[in-house]
């Protein structure tokens, strides 16, 4: 017991658990970009090596007043393809296009034009 506390092999556990600092390092040109998000990851082995993901597609907006819509889902293309057609936006006239405050505005709008229009 006396053993396990004594300095070297709390430095050997330090080495082998405790991961080091994380270093800023130069990325080469081919990996210099936007498009990818760098993650340091500690693999088993004990490296910590960096990881290369595409950063996830960005919410969907309101097309009038720039609010996040709700009810999206927010993946990646191709796994679009496999996600309900109910799960990708709501099932109402501009589903999708417009937030549902912006939605009543132009309904309410049009039908106000169309009652301006027939009493002329
Ligand atoms: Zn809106």
């Amino acid at each position: 017991m006396f053993l396990f506390y004594s300095g070297i092999f709390l430095r050997l556990f330090r080495k082998v658990f405790k991961a080091p600092p994380f270093k800023r390092i130069m990325v080469s040109g081919r990996l210099k970009s936007r498009t990818f998000t760098r993650k340091q990851v500690r693999i088993l082995s004990g490296k910590t090596i960096t990881r290369y993901n595409r950063r996830k597609p960005g919410k969907a907006q309101c097309a009038d007043c720039g609010d996040y819509l709700k009810g999206m889902t927010q993946r990646f293309p191709g796994k679009m393809q496999n996600t309900a057609k109910s799960k990708k936006r709501p099932s109402r006239p501009y589903g999708g296009v417009l937030c549902s405050g912006c939605m009543r505005k132009k309904i309410v709008g049009r039908f106000r034009n169309i009652l301006s229009l027939s009493s002329k």
